[in-house]
């Protein structure tokens, strides 16, 4: 097993015990980390069509590198993936995925158009799971993008050097794929913040007071709050277009953090920011 997945399944046990109210997803996203580090093995180069001859043009247009909107692909693979994703959260009892499963072996359920519908309605409202976390977390949303995951995180380790190489990606939106940052990071380097894309897992450098969601840099309308004892962690707001992000600052601790699980040991941020009003 990869070593930096050993670390991280170590943070998820410690979080288990630190916060066992998230013991079940915690328990979810470490079976999924294991499953992506085998299908990242299996996947097949390139199904996105990337064609490199124009990367830099659409980098300099603001334009991600695949365009899921328009684009048909073969995504055989993900399916698969989201396929065997599905299972792990049924094995869990979770209920709706029982339905989901029938539905996809009954064809009433597309895929394809599941990924499309994900990357046309960001945040899709009334999909929202009810559970012990207040019904904040979507989980069908959280298995159709981690089904696309490890081929777009192999996308993103190629083409990373490129785009960090180039002129600066200034849009609040992924480069590789497009979707809204999902968590940012203060990091050491001179505490400079670096949106992260829960889709790719690519990250890149923003700036700390502005907006990824509309581009807003006026701090009359931007604040942040924190709860006690977890200063470590920020939600930052912007009351232009009422959206908001967190962020973790691990400087402090000597751990690299892996983001996808402080997002959902953070869960109880989301629910304060949508009490507040923000989405
Ligand atoms: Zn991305
Ligand atoms: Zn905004």
């Amino acid at each position: 097993m990869a070593e930096v997945l050993k670390e991280t399944l170590k943070t998820i046990d410690g979080y288990k015990n630190m916060k066992p109210h998230y013991e079940e997803l915690l328990g979810i996203l470490e079976e999924v980390l294991i499953l992506r580090e085998q299908y990242r093995r299996k996947v097949q180069e390139n199904i996105f069509n990337v064609d490199e001859s124009l990367i830099e043009k659409k980098l300099a247009g603001g334009l991600p590198l695949v365009d899921f909107s328009g684009g048909e692909f073969d995504l055989e693979g993900p399916k698969e993936y989201f396929v065997a994703l599905l299972e792990i959260a049924h094995k869990r009892a979770l209920e709706e995925t029982g339905e989901i499963i029938k539905k996809m072996e009954d064809g009433g359920l597309d895929y394809m158009e599941m990924v499309r519908d994900s990357f046309t309605f960001q945040q899709d409202e009334g999909a929202e799971d009810n559970n012990e976390d207040g019904g904040i977390f979507d989980l069908l949303g959280f298995l159709v993008e981690e089904s696309l995951r490890p081929a777009l995180e192999i996308l993103s380790e190629k083409y990373r050097n490129m785009i960090i190489s180039g002129p600066r990606w200034s849009e609040g939106y992924c480069p590789i794929c497009g979707r809204e940052p999902k968590i940012s990071e203060i990091r050491e380097e001179g505490g400079k913040r670096f949106l992260f894309c829960g889709q790719c897992g690519f990250e890149w450098q923003f700036g700390r007071v502005k907006c990824p969601f509309c581009g807003n840099e006026d701090q009359q309308t931007l604040a942040y709050f924190t709860i006690e004892d977890e200063e470590k962690y920020r939600v930052d707001v912007c009351n232009v277009c009422n959206k908001y992000i967190k962020t973790v600052d691990l400087r402090e601790t000597e751990r690299k953090p892996n983001l996808d699980v402080e997002d959902i040991a953070t869960l109880h941020l989301d629910i304060l920011a949508d009490e507040e009003g923000y989405e």
